[in-house]
């Protein structure tokens, strides 16, 4: 099984993320996406906030959301990457030789 690994899962990484989903053949790769936040915040939505006419649930949503299903997700800040041995590493996960 080959496996691909997007680190972040903003606007490039949920857009790649949705885009190889479709075009990679699921029996021949795995993807894995990571972020350290749970949730997308609609940062525009912020300004209305103080006046009353939207609320913080109206800026938030579950990245997962934006998931395709049949992928593994990740939540954790990464705090290093080691491109000369493919790994990334944060305080809880150690992924090795993950791009192949
Ligand atoms: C208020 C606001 C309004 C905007 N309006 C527009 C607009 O109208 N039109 C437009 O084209 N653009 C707009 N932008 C800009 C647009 O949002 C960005 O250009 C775009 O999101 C950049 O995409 P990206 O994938 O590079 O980064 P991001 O979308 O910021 O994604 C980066 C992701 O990486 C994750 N990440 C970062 N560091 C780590 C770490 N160490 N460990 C784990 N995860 C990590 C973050 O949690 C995040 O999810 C706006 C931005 C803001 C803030």
């Amino acid at each position: 099984m080959k496996k691909l690994l997007i680190l972040g899962a903003g606007t490039a990484g949920t857009m790649m993320l949705n885009k190889l989903h479709n075009i990679l053949d699921k029996n021949e790769w795995q993807i894995t996406i990571v972020d350290q936040h749970e949730n997308h915040y609609y940062q525009p939505g912020f300004l209305f906030i103080p006046f009353n006419i939207y609320t913080c649930k109206d800026v938030t949503k579950p990245k997962r959301d934006f998931y395709p299903t049949g992928v593994n997700v990740i939540n954790t800040e990464i705090d290093r990457l080691n491109l000369r041995r493919t790994e990334f590493c944060s305080r809880i996960v150690r992924l090795s030789a993950m791009i192949t």
